[in-house]
């Protein structure tokens, strides 16, 4: 008989733990609650259109631990195609001034000098921070199993950047721009603007533009609901079974063991072993009532910030319109849409270059724009429906704005709201990335297991500040080489 491993949640996080242990032999059951599988992940049809609601950018295209992940669970195959942007964002601010970010550092950094030449020396050193940053190479294996001749190479190719560590591993952007000591309005504006004031880790965002310039954090054709699909395809073919519209409830412990689960028509599901790769916060608090605790999660939920929800408006529109960058940033301080006064403006993402968004001629242009949780989280029925309503209008006023006479040709609108991503996925706040990585938590990851608890691991965004799909997956193969080693078994990745 083979050991039986119930994973709870479908998401990115889930689907690879699946993945990973039915590869070693195990009987593995995946619980999701909602119909499809892919949590954040995921996108929907209206009218023809398909409307995305996650991948911009995937780490791992190209190579290094991410890929292998990514290879392993069918996340990319020979039939996928890859595309690395030129442009990664163009942002505008209210009085027409423009902004552009490249990908490639070479061209970044030679805008950035035509733009401030007076800030040549400080252009150039935050440009070499960033190339430095490229020989960061993410483990492959988790803490506890690492071997110790990987642990000194790793910490050989990685010298280079040790310096940046100790000087940028506690500092947020703001410090970081003000050790650089940017001079021209225009660049300390925009960068300000855009990363500054939010306590958001300078050694993120450093190590983001290494990824880019490496083209290893490139876009997926098809984006983020056939990317699920893939790995839910390879998770069947293996022989996982797989439960949608169930909700746990509750993880059965005896004797400080996980023993299975409890669905919430009272099923119980009993498993040798449980990965929990749902909400962080509802495993630990709801599933888990509590009771395995250690002041550093205490901490790491009551004091870290969080993502801010989003709204997304996706527009579907019967013309073509090209752009050359796939998103667009409106630096919009205070502009009301809905009941919300944006800090940041919004974005304008056009999917013109990914065919399958919308049909032939036509066009998906989707805004996105932050949305407090405290705006949404005691919002009644009838407010919700009138919210929904006043943010379509506002939003089409603004498309209307940004291209003139375009509102006949607008088809189709949806409108997905912070309670949308909730109830569909129970993200705790609605923080589509869990934890934002600040200043104080970058090199601070919680841990797979929980104090006390046997036979149990976690998986998933909640367990590394900054989220994103390639922990997500990472924490879900994780976890099963965890469970190889309690077994004795060796880890097998085909
Ligand atoms: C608009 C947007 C853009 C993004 N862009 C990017 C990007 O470009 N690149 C990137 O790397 N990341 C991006 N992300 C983040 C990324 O989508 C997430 O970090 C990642 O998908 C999280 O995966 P996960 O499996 O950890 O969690 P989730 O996706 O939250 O999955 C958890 C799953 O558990 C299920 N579940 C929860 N509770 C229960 C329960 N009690 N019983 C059964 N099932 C349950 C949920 O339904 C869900 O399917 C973006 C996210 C959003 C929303």
């Amino acid at each position: 008989m083979n050991k039986k491993v119930v994973i709870v949640g479908g998401g990115i996080a889930g689907l690879s733990a699946g993945i990973y242990a039915r590869l070693n032999g195990f009987d593995a059951e995946i619980i999701e609650m909602h119909s499809v599988t892919g949590g954040q992940c995921t996108a929907w049809e209206r009218k023809g259109y398909h409307f995305d609601y996650c991948l911009h950018w995937l780490v791992g295209t190209r190579k290094g631990p991410f890929n292998d992940i990514w290879k392993e669970t069918n996340v990319l195959n020979d039939e996928v195609e890859i595309i690395d942007h030129d442009i990664h964002t163009k942002i505008y601010a209210d009085d027409g001034r423009e902004f552009i970010i490249y990908t490639n550092l070479d061209k970044w950094e030679d805008y950035l000098r035509k733009l401030a030449p007076e800030d040549n020396a400080s252009i150039g050193k935050m440009c070499n921070d960033m190339r430095k940053s490229a020989f960061l190479q993410p483990y492959s294996n988790p803490p506890g199993l690492r071997k110790l001749s990987q642990s000194i190479s790793s910490i050989i190719s990685m010298m280079p950047i040790m310096i940046l560590f100790v000087r940028y591993g506690r500092k947020n952007c703001d410090e970081y721009f003000k050790i650089l000591n940017f001079k021209n309005p225009n660049l300390s504006y925009f960068l300000n603007s855009i990363y500054g004031s939010m306590d958001f880790s300078a050694l993120a965002f450093i190590m983001m533009f290494a990824w880019f310039n490496q083209k290893n954090a490139g876009y997926l054709i098809g984006g983020s609901l056939p990317m699920a699909k893939r790995m839910t395809d390879k998770f069947l073919k293996l022989g996982g079974t797989l439960r949608t519209r169930q909700r746990v409830t509750k993880i059965i412990v005896e004797k400080n063991t996980a023993q299975g689960v409890i669905l919430a028509e009272g099923t119980e599901i009993n498993a040798d072993y449980v990965i929990s790769a749902a909400d962080g916060h509802s495993t630990i608090f709801d599933m888990l009532e509590g009771k395995f605790m250690n002041d550093k999660i205490l901490k790491a939920y009551e004091k870290w910030a969080l993502f801010t929800p989003i709204v997304q408006v996706s527009f579907g529109i019967s013309t073509g319109i090209r752009s050359d960058s796939p998103v667009e940033s409106w630096m919009i301080k205070d502009q009301m849409i809905g009941r919300t006064k944006t800090k940041n403006g919004y974005s304008l993402m056009n999917y013109c270059f990914d065919n399958t968004m919308a049909p032939k001629g036509k066009t998906v242009i989707v805004m996105r724009y932050e949305s407090a949780w405290d705006l949404w989280k005691d919002i009644s029925a009838e407010e919700y429906k009138a919210e929904k309503e006043n943010i379509e209008k506002d939003a089409r006023m603004l498309m209307e704005k940004r291209f003139p006479g375009i509102s006949p040709n607008i088809e189709v609108v949806d409108v997905a709201t912070p309670i949308t991503d909730v109830n569909y996925t129970g993200v705790w706040k609605g923080s589509y990335e869990g934890f934002m990585p600040s200043s104080k938590n970058l090199m601070d990851n919680l841990s797979s297991t929980l104090p006390g608890l046997k036979k149990f691991y976690m998986a998933g965004q909640w367990l590394f500040p900054g989220g994103g799909l390639p922990p997500a997956g990472q924490s879900g193969k994780w976890a099963v080489q965890y469970i190889c080693k309690e077994e004795k078994i060796g880890f097998k990745v085909q």
